[in-house]
């Protein structure tokens, strides 16, 4: 497989064309950044983590048939992943509250939701990524129809199912999440992007440490040590 020019940069990876049409290569960076990118960082290890992390929780869910981009791993940093038209829905799940749910609604930070919330956000940065009703998805034809909603929506809470209990299995509360899709060249839409630490908030099951993001977002230290000890986790 060969690499060939980088056609994206983001806040958390390159995106690499390569010498197959449908293939891509994710290259995982080691920057952090936070309230849209507002605030930024670097953690030395950070990019190797999340392509381990990311990598082990889309084999889980594969074996579980939620179709995804992987293809496979190729370096500490790099996985092929299949090429897809992402779907610009930006598609949380979330179990306790926490975050913009709590800032925004007054939900007691750290309330077991009565059942698991699915949300969507216009994957937007100029416009700070707004939440947005099922209308405005279909208004602004970020999707093709109610239906595909309702697949998002359905897919979404499978992820959450498998991956919910797989961490409490491994003492970690998964309090919410964020996933993208896309949509390959044969009309499938498949998970995208990744699911780490950066994407997650995990839990410690006993005294609700906070092992993700968080840590760089609220000034608490130690972020890759947490982003560690949910790898050791994952394998363990
Ligand atoms: P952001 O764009 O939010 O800064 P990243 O730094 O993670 O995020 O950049 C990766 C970009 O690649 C994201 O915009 C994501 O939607 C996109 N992407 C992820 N998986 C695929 C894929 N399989 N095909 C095409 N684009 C993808
Ligand atoms: N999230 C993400 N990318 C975003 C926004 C949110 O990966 O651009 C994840 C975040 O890590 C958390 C979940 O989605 O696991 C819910 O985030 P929230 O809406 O509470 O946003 P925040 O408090 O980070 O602004």
């Amino acid at each position: 497989m060969e690499k060939r020019e980088l056609i994206y940069e983001g806040k958390g990876k390159k995106m690499y064309a390569t010498d197959d049409a449908n293939l891509l290569i994710a290259e995982f960076k080691d920057d952090l950044t936070a309230f849209n990118a507002q605030k930024r960082g670097k953690e030395d290890g950070k990019g190797a983590l999340n392509n381990k992390i990311s990598t082990q929780l889309f084999k889980i869910l594969k074996e579980k048939g939620i179709a995804t981009h992987l293809v496979e791993t190729l370096s500490d940093t790099e996985q092929l992943v299949k090429k897809c038209e992402i779907v610009p829905i930006e598609v949380v799940v979330r179990n306790i509250a926490t975050g913009s749910l709590s800032k925004r609604l007054g939900l007691k930070e750290g309330m077991v939701l009565p059942f698991t919330l699915v949300e969507f956000y216009y994957k937007n940065d100029e416009l700070n990524d707004p939440i947005v009703t099922d209308e405005h998805c279909l208004v602004m034809g970020l999707v093709k129809s109610e239906k595909d909603l309702e697949t998002l929506r359905h897919i979404a809470r499978e992820i959450n199912s498998i991956l919910f209990k797989f961490f409490e299995a491994k003492g970690l509360k998964l309090v919410d999440f964020k996933v993208e899709f896309g949509i390959d060249k044969d009309g499938n839409i498949l998970l995208a992007d990744e699911i780490s630490p950066d994407s997650c908030r995990f839990w410690d099951a006993q005294t609700n440490e906070k092992l993700d993001k968080d840590r760089f977002r609220q000034g608490i230290g130690e972020v890759k040590v947490a982003y560690e000890e949910v790898l050791r986790r994952i394998l363990s």
